[in-house]
């Protein structure tokens, strides 16, 4: 499909001061956007950024059929903008939409609105120590009614924001004993805007006692772990690495499935399975628990400092003393800007030939 391109006259680029860059805050000049209706997408275009007109019965705002993506694209060291694994977040964000009974968008029309969006904004991407461009593709309900159903419509839009490195300090985290993300059947697996509603308020409560996140358990037991705040988690005992297995209720991290396959490459053994947090505190009382960390894109790797179950802190060792969370947040980030050999083809670098044809 030939997406039609309306570039900006007014460009906020020279406005920005790229030393200083609040999380999601500044957004680049273009977007991209496509409309669904009589059961099909049309009317692919890259337009100035700016707001929508909606209407007040607007579905999505009401019922909830709303999904995103989060990805990144940075410059290799000669300048070619490199996203990282968006076949993958092509293929979750089609999933949410299955499950949020929302229609699927063509890989062609993801791909080439994304790549053709990403080479106009180029010099949006921050060159300096760990900035990049973070990228916010979205779909939502259209429907101008009230009338509780399946929306006829949709929209799907991707725009850009340059973004500085996320918090750097390491996390203290409250272990979930009254609110649960995600249920059996539920919603967790999917990247659905209402799963983000809901964790507000645990969140909130979980900072005014002094955590920055929350560890969410299985709403059964409160007793296997499933993921921290709006990221993965992985736990190091002893040799091995171990993070829950994904069982539907777990948000399928593309930085989660990064790091697996890094420490594998490395010799690691990680095991996917059901973490049981009496099992950790064991380890932690055995001198075995030696690391704890969170991956996501926004964020990627993050130390965690300390996790407070039913009232008591498991303090973990000092970050300086952390094999694996350091390796990975190197190895990763190099991997990224192209620092290091993409051995697993998880670049896309949108070198003149990617996006000539446009
Ligand atoms: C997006 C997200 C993650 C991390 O996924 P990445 O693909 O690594 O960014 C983890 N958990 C939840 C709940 C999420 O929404």
């Amino acid at each position: 499909m030939h997406i039609s391109i309306h570039k900006t006259t007014n460009s906020s680029l020279s406005t920005v001061d790229f030393s200083d860059l609040p999380f999601g805050k500044i957004k680049s000049d273009h977007m991209f956007i496509v409309d669904y209706s009589d059961k099909k997408w049309h009317s692919p275009r890259i337009v100035p950024y700016d707001n929508i007109p909606l209407s007040p019965a607007t579905s999505a705002l009401h019922y909830g059929q709303a999904i995103f993506e989060g990805m990144k694209a940075q410059l290799s060291p000669s300048g070619v903008p490199l996203i990282f694994r968006a076949d993958q977040n092509f293929a979750r964000m089609n999933k949410s939409a299955e499950r949020m009974c929302m229609p699927t968008l063509p890989k062609s029309l993801f791909m080439d609105g994304l790549t053709q969006l990403i080479a106009l904004d180029k010099n949006w991407i921050p060159k300096g120590d760990g900035q990049s461009l973070y990228i916010r593709p979205f779909m939502f309900a259209t429907d101008d009614s009230v009338g509780v159903r399946v929306s006829e419509t949709y929209s799907f839009i991707i725009f850009t924001s340059p973004v500085s490195p996320y918090y750097a300090h390491p996390l203290k985290i409250k272990v979930a004993d009254k609110y649960v993300r995600a249920f059996n059947g539920g919603v967790g697996a999917a990247k659905a805007a209402g799963n983000y509603g809901a964790s507000m308020l645990p969140t909130k409560e979980a900072y005014s006692q002094g955590y920055h996140q929350v560890m969410w358990m299985d709403g059964h037991e409160f007793r296997y772990i499933e993921e921290t705040g709006t990221t993965n988690i992985f736990f190091v005992v002893g040799d091995k690495v171990i993070t829950p297995a994904l069982d539907g209720n777990i948000l399928d991290g593309v930085t989660r499935k990064s790091c697996i396959q890094l420490l594998e490459d490395a010799g690691v053994t990680v095991e996917q399975k059901r973490v049981d947090i009496n099992e950790l505190i064991e380890a932690h009382n055995q001198g075995q628990l030696l690391d704890a960390f969170c991956t996501g894109t926004a964020a990627s790797v993050m130390h965690i400092e300390l996790f407070n179950y039913i009232g008591e802190d498991i303090v973990l060792p000092q970050v300086a003393e952390r094999q694996w969370s350091n390796y990975l947040h190197k190895k990763l980030d190099a991997i990224k800007c192209g620092l290091e050999p993409d051995n697993h083809g998880w670049i896309l670098a949108l070198n003149e030939t990617a996006t000539s044809s446009s």
